[in-house]
């Protein structure tokens, strides 16, 4: 039976709105989730699942690693079917130029306490014999994990629920108010706390909200059994994931349990249309064969796309919203959601209990521009 109000009321049972609501549950917080749609029915159902220390900015730096941890806290009790794997990551140079970048890299993780090893020409062969003969080298990252980010999705709603949390679907939210979200139908579920968790729909409910639609390309490919072991990304993909960049095209490939192998990744701002462009696949396979060659011989199975909630900071906003201090922004988690929903909800689990954060959250506060919709 519904309550007649709740400690919290969350916004979006994609993988944000689910780590919020685990998280806020496991913490004694009486939690409705309203979602429109289902749970895992938009960009968290799209994506790679890399689950990775991510260094494009020293706040993501400690939001990921901090995103790695809780996962990891969870690993034991995580069913098959998430796929949870600590595969690790090579991220590797496209030539020697390049080699400076790994350097760099390597000189952030090991500053940070993250275990991270520079690999030779050599050494990246042996660990991957299908890469390129002449790409010189990789930073290697043993402690990333790659899961399926769908039935990531769904376990955490359903530990959300098992921890007292309601799932109200389907369930539209039309506004927010003082007093709770109002649903399509009028109604005001009534909640001390909102947590918008919308994805790339948050300027919907905040118009002003600068979250734009990044949309991303993956093929899934069917190679011959042990084509590639690890999460393997060109190192500077990072560079392409800045959100003033426009069109980009990077290599990021990611074996699965299942023997499938997913290709990224590209970010076009192109509007919200899931629409998959083939040019944009050739260019993506044409970006691949540069790092594994004989991936132009290997079916491609599937293509899709997915919309990256886009923030304008570059990093996701998580905090009170201005002028509605019980309005919790969790969004613009752009391409590192899946690798920081849990610790996205311990982040607002923070600020509902008024407790001191995990990290530091004054980068993630969201601006002063939202405004009430
Ligand atoms: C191609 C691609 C690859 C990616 N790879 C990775 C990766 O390897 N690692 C990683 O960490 N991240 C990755 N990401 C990023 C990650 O997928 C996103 O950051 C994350 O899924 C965002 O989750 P979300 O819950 O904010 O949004 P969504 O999953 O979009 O969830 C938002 C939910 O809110 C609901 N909603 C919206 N408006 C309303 C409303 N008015 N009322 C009720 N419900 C509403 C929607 O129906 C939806 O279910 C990738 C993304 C893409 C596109």
């Amino acid at each position: 039976m519904a309550r007649a109000s709740y400690d919290v009321a969350v916004v979006g049972a994609g993988i944000i709105g689910c780590g919020c609501a685990l998280e806020l549950a496991g913490g004694g917080r009486s939690v409705v989730v309203l979602e429109s749609s289902g749970v895992a029915s938009d960009t968290s159902c799209r994506a790679m699942g890399h689950v990775g220390v991510y260094d494009d900015s020293p706040a993501q730096f400690s939001l990921s690693r901090f995103g790695v941890e809780c996962w990891n806290s969870l690993a034991p009790d995580l069913p098959p079917e998430v796929d949870y794997v600590r595969r690790g990551a090579l991220w590797i140079a496209a030539d020697e130029s390049e080699m400076a970048d790994v350097e760099a890299k390597l000189g952030r993780y090991r500053a940070a306490g993250v275990e991270a090893h520079v690999v030779d020409g050599r050494e990246l062969r042996r660990m991957e014999p299908q890469l390129a003969p002449d790409l010189p080298g990789a930073l290697w990252v043993p402690g990333d994990i790659v899961l399926d980010a769908a039935e990531a999705t769904r376990f955490l709603a359903d530990r959300a629920r098992s921890l007292g949390a309601e799932l109200r679907i389907p369930s539209r939210v039309r506004s927010l108010t003082e007093d709770g979200p109002r649903l399509d139908d009028g109604r005001v579920v009534r909640a001390e706390f909102t947590v918008l968790a919308a994805g790339w729909r948050a300027p919907e409910l905040l118009p002003g909200l600068d979250i734009r639609p990044r949309k991303g390309h993956i093929a899934m490919l069917a190679p011959p059994a042990g084509f590639v072991h690890h999460q393997l990304s060109e190192v500077g993909y990072v560079r392409g994931s800045q959100p003033g960049v426009a069109d980009v095209i990077s290599f990021s490939l990611q074996p699965r349990s299942s023997g499938r192998c997913l290709l990224g990744a590209t970010r076009q701002y192109v509007g919200p249309s899931t629409e998959v462009d083939p040019t944009v696949i050739r260019r993506l396979l044409e970006r691949a064969r540069r790092f594994v060659p004989a991936i132009g011989d290997v079916p491609v199975e599937r293509t899709w796309t997915g919309l990256r909630p886009a923030g304008a900071r570059g990093v996701p906003y998580i905090g009170p919203v201005a002028d509605h201090p019980r309005w919790i922004l969790a969004a613009a988690h752009e391409g590192i959601g899946i690798t920081t929903a849990i610790a996205t909800g311990r982040l607002v689990t923070s600020i509902v209990a008024g407790t001191p954060p995990a990290i530091p959250l004054e980068p993630f506060r969201p601006g002063p521009e939202p405004g009430p919709g």
